[in-house]
Parts: C-alpha cells; sequence; structure tokens
C-alpha cells in the first residue's frame, strides 16, 4: 500500500498550498510557484517526470511545455489516454540558472530530490494509482529510493517496498536533445517502453 500522506495534507489543494509555502531546500526561493501533479485521483498510472519546467513555472502546470507535448504525444501513440493518468514530477519547484535572461533548467541535487521526497509521497498516496512511471532517473531515484540506471532498465517494471510497480523510462526531455536524424527512432523506441503500461487500461 502506498505511504499514509503527512497528516495535515488531505487534498491535492493543500498539497499545492503546502509545498507553495516550502522552502525546505533552496530551489524554492528563486521559483514563481510550486507546481503539484494534475489527473485524475485512483488513476490507473501516475506518470512521474523530474520538476516543472519554465512555462510550468510560470503557469503552475506540469508538462504542458515542449516535453509535456510530446509526451501526450507518445502516451497517445501507446494506446494510453492522458486524461485517465496522473501526471507529476518529483521535485515541485523549478531549478534554474539565469544566463542574460533566459532561465536555464538545472538539475535537482540528490539533497534536493530527498528533500522534497515527502510532497511526491503525499501525492501517490492521495493519487493512489495502481502502478507508477518514472520518467528519467530523477523521478527513478525518488520513486525507487536508489540511484537507477535508467538506459539498462528502461521498459521495465521496478517493485518498490510498499508494492507499487515503477516502469523505467527515459524523460521526454531526452528525446528534445536526440539529433533529427535519430528523432523518430528514439520517439518509436519511448512508445514502446510506455506500452508496457497499456494493459492497465484495457480493462
Ligand atoms: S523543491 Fe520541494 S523541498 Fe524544495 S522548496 Fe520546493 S517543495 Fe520544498
Amino acid at each position: 500500500m502506498p505511504e499514509r500522506p503527512d497528516a495535515g495534507i488531505r487534498t491535492l489543494a493543500q498539497l499545492k498550498a503546502a509545498t507553495l509555502a516550502c522552502r525546505e531546500c533552496p530551489i524554492g526561493e528563486f521559483a514563481t510557484q510550486s507546481v503539484i501533479g494534475e489527473g485524475r485521483l485512483k488513476a490507473r498510472l501516475m506518470l512521474v517526470g523530474e520538476q516543472p519546467g519554465d512555462q510550468e513555472d510560470l503557469q503552475g502546470h506540469p508538462f504542458i511545455g515542449p516535453a509535456g507535448k510530446l509526451l501526450s504525444r507518445a502516451l497517445e501513440a501507446a494506446g494510453i489516454p492522458r486524461e485517465q493518468a496522473f501526471v507529476s514530477n518529483a521535485v515541485k519547484h523549478f531549478k534554474f540558472e539565469l544566463r542574460g535572461k533566459r532561465r536555464i533548467h538545472k538539475s535537482p541535487t540528490q539533497r534536493e530530490i530527498a528533500a522534497c521526497h515527502h510532497w511526491l509521497a503525499d501525492e501517490i498516496a492521495l493519487v493512489q494509482p495502481e502502478a507508477l512511471v518514472a520518467l528519467g532517473a530523477t523521478a527513478a531515484r525518488s520513486l525507487l529510493g536508489r540511484a537507477v540506471p535508467v538506459t539498462a532498465n528502461r521498459g521495465q517494471w521496478l517493485p518498490r517496498e510498499d508494492g507499487l510497480q515503477v516502469l523505467v523510462t527515459l524523460h521526454p526531455s531526452a528525446l528534445l536533445r536526440v539529433d533529427p536524424e535519430g528523432r523518430e527512432a528514439a520517439f518509436e523506441a519511448f512508445v514502446d517502453d510506455l506500452r508496457q503500461a497499456q494493459r492497465l487500461f484495457r480493462r
């Protein structure tokens, strides 16, 4: 069974308010707002990425930028209705460095991932998904509690201590960095990974 949420967190609105105010790691100080997951409760599948990006930080919704659009396309190709899933991130604030006026994504440290883990645990407990997808190494580390080499484990289900299964794959932003000539094959491989979760939607 998923971990129980913190005593004070009983709704996603409460989770949003608590993460907005959170300063348990340095990331929260510089972001516009926290971004928690969206989708249906008791979802068959909860997909977890790394952290909000630039657009997500400004608009307050997860996976709405280029990587999010690619994820939607891949889910559709894999036969997984995004509206029946729940989509979130391991870290709830956007970490970046300023280059001129541009905000460039910066990966969270292990310590920051660990600091944010209890909010993700609350979210999983509220959503009560049947299974999880780790989109990339940060999500895999947070969901499984250890470093997981994504390339060696992609397309595989790994068990958590609470019994939930975690399907490991790449973060969709990794596909955006693939050379144009390899992009279609990389997309197909990503869809193949996600298809491992399609059986959850056949019932
Ligand atoms: S990233 Fe997570 S732990 Fe860090 S301040 Fe934001 S909500 Fe808190």
